[in-house]
């Protein structure tokens, strides 16, 4: 089995990273940054979304498997007492895989030029470079409204617990194929209206946001943030492609949730 091993970048998650390497080479697995089978992300929840992107054009060929060096995250769930036990564990191949569904999101231009199509583990968010976002919403091919605020953030189910939550959001389940919009402070008065609410999109529903007029927008995915100038539409929807996770134990998603933002003290 060949593997590779990201790091957040800080001394802890380095040397956890080179003690990891070690193991694993004394157990013959084979190091590949290129075509890797697994690939272990040590830092936080940051770190495997680097990873994550690094190897998205190979995602159904990589499991991922996330270490923290901080506080608990939803992506990185091992801790580093645990890293012996989770060597052998990798040396033990097959390892069963669960699979998370990801966004897909296309930016269309007035010109017709190269469209850009980008795969989001958290989000896409969409925000105007100068005053409100003013954009026609679409659901599967019917105008819904026409948000007038601060932005858009077309969530996944693993994503809900970051960004979307801060806005409000619903926690979804990563069972559940589908897509969440929440709301960056909309504009609701007499003459501006939106739902209001986060929106919850399954799997063959497709969102079209069209700019009233051209316009440069700032669209994030994940942690990277892209200019885009004349944008004529974005276009998101659950994509095709899933995210793999290595699974050696359960863990279950609620008990992460529990955890990260209840506290372990209040189970009872
Ligand atoms: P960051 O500023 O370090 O991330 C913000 C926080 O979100 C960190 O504590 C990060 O955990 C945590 N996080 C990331 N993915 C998560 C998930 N799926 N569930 C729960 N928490 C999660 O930047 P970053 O590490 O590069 O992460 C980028 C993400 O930050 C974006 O995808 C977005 O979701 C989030 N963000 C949140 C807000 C907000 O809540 N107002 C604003 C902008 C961006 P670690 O410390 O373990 O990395
Ligand atoms: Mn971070």
């Amino acid at each position: 089995m060949k593997f590779a091993i990201t790091s957040r970048g800080d001394q802890t998650s380095n040397a956890l990273r080179m003690k990891m390497k070690n193991y694993l080479l004394d157990f013959d697995l084979v190091f590949d940054e290129a075509e890797p089978d697994i690939v272990i992300s040590i830092g936080g929840d940051g770190t495997l979304l680097h990873a994550f992107h690094q190897y998205q054009h190979r995602l159904s060929e990589t499991a991922f498997v996330g270490v923290h060096t901080g506080h608990l995250g939803f992506y990185a769930d091992w801790v580093p007492s645990e890293v012996e036990k989770l060597v052998i564990e990798l040396a033990r191949t097959p390892f069963s895989v669960v699979e998370y569904p990801i966004l897909e999101t296309i930016v269309r231009h007035i010109d017709g030029g190269k469209e850009s199509m980008y795969l989001s583990l958290n989000e896409t968010t969409i925000k105007a470079t100068e005053g409100s976002l003013v954009i026609d919403v679409e659901i599967k091919g019917q105008k819904f409204e026409t948000f007038r605020g601060d932005g858009l953030c077309i969530s996944t189910p693993s994503g809900s617990t970051a960004y979307n939550k801060s806005l409000g959001g619903a926690i979804i389940h990563p069972s559940i194929e589908a897509i969440q919009v929440a709301e960056m402070a909309s504009i609701n008065n007499r003459v501006f209206r939106t739902i209001g609410s986060p929106l919850i999109l399954p799997g063959h529903h497709t969102l079209l946001l069209r700019p009233k007029e051209a316009v440069d927008l700032l669209v994030t995915v994940d942690h990277k943030t892209i200019l885009h100038k004349d944008v004529k539409s974005i276009q998101c929807r659950v994509s095709d492609e899933k995210v793999r996770f290595a699974r050696y134990r359960p863990f279950p998603f609620w008990n992460r949730v529990r955890d990260s933002f209840v506290g372990n003290d209040n189970r009872g």
